[in-house]
């Protein structure tokens, strides 16, 4: 029988004179993840459905319908025609299928009309329907906590059945927000930061800034693991890879061990805060939370982000740790991440950083390289490495 995907969003629905903006570019994302099993996609008031191929199969979606920015809920749907013979018939099929791999004995039938002159009320079709399961099958109603839900929704132009909601994180479209670079280290949280401004929309450029001194090659493949990995959502990635050595080199000769960390951070910020004006992104968008490392007291994180003029986005300020490992494993990049590597924040810093360190110090320390700063920085961005996803 012929299926359909029926894609729900919630935010989106909230938007409007800017609603068609949104569902546009879910459609377009949608397009572009489906094509190969897909035959037709069409827009209707609150939903997305998509005609699907014979070649489609659920399990390879599941991943992203469950993750992808702007999917609320969808579901794997057949669609009947406006007369309740044609519903009874697939409402039937589509429980004796499900009863194939499973011993299910409760239902209930759960219709929505938004189609109001469908002479059929919702209660109607609950009722019309749910007589016709109960005699065709074994299956008794339960309405309070029945194993099967079987969904009936007469829309504007068809009726949808459908059975397992699957749930998905909401969001927006990617594309709708704007474009920012994210600081991606090779630890576990900045992908999940990466994750969480995609979910809010945003376009992702991802920059790692690597000392090319470390074992470059692993730490490298590791960084393109994760981009691919994130690549899933938004289906079109930038990377650029930028090396820190020669910077490094410096903040070392000039600079106290206990200040380094703070001030590597802050050269950091300036080569993102370059590629952002480059690629005419809007912010800087990093893994930080609060309290979790010597660099992320809130002075330092202060003086940390002090350093740049653009906005920082630091989605996981307010995660606990256990939290972000939660969604890294959902996304499935928290297997990448946990593959060892050397950190090149970490690199000839003191066992003690400074926790409390003062601005003025550092903007002192900073006076001692900053007539090469400009140079050092150009340096580093047109040595980059850019991969493409
Ligand atoms: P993560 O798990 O993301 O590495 P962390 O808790 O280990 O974060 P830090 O290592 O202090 O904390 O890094 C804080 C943030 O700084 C990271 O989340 C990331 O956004 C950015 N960052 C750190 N190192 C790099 C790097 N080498 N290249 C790009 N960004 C980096
Ligand atoms: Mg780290």
């Amino acid at each position: 029988m012929q299926r359909y995907l029926v894609i729900h969003y919630n935010e989106i629905g909230l938007k409007g004179k800017n609603r068609p903006f949104f569902e546009k570019k879910l459609e377009y994302n949608i397009n572009r993840l489906l094509f190969k099993d897909l035959d037709k996609i069409q827009r209707r008031y609150g939903l997305i459905y998509c005609k699907l191929k014979d070649s489609f199969v659920l399990d390879n979606y599941l991943f992203f319908l469950e993750n992808f920015p702007g999917i609320s809920k969808s579901y794997l749907s057949v669609v009947a025609n406006y007369d309740v013979e044609d519903i009874k018939e697939k409402a039937l099929f589509l429980i004796n299928e499900k009863l194939l791999h499973s011993n299910f004995i409760s239902f209930k039938i759960n219709s929505k009309r938004s189609f109001k002159s469908f002479k059929y009320t919702s209660l109607d079709l609950n009722i019309i329907i749910g007589k016709y399961i109960e005699e065709k099958t074994n299956l008794c109603a339960d309405l309070k906590n029945p194993q099967i839900i079987l969904k009936i929704e007469v829309g504007e132009k068809e009726i949808f059945i459908s059975l397992d909601e699957i749930k998905g994180i909401g969001g927006l479209p990617i594309g709708t927000t704007g474009k920012v670079i994210s600081s991606l280290s090779g630890g576990i949280d900045s992908p999940v930061a990466s994750f969480e401004v995609l979910k809010r929309g945003c376009e992702v450029i991802f920059v790692h800034i690597y000392n090319n001194t470390l074992v470059k090659g692993e730490i490298i493949n590791k960084i393109k693991k994760i981009v691919f990995q994130l690549n899933n959502f938004q289906q079109k990635s930038k990377l650029y890879i930028v090396p820190f050595s020669e910077i490094q080199k410096n903040i070392i000769s000039f600079i106290p061990c206990d200040y380094r960390m703070i001030i590597y951070r802050r050269y950091m910020l300036k080569l993102m805060e370059h590629i952002a004006l480059k690629e005419n992104a809007k912010a800087i968008v990093t893994g930080d939370s609060l309290g979790q490392v010597a660099s992320q007291t809130l002075d330092n994180l202060g003086n940390i982000f002090s350093s740049i003029n653009m906005p920082i986005i630091s989605p996981l300020i307010t995660f606990n740790k256990d939290e972000i490992v939660k969604i890294s494993k959902k996304i499935k990049t928290f297997e990448i991440s946990i593959i060892p590597y050397p950190d090149c924040c970490s690199f000839m810093i003191s066992n003690h950083p400074q926790t409390k360190a003062r601005l003025e110090d550092i903007l002192k320390f900073e006076d001692i390289i900053k007539s090469k700063e400009a140079l050092l920085i150009s340096n580093a961005i047109s040595s980059s490495e850019v991969f493409v996803f």
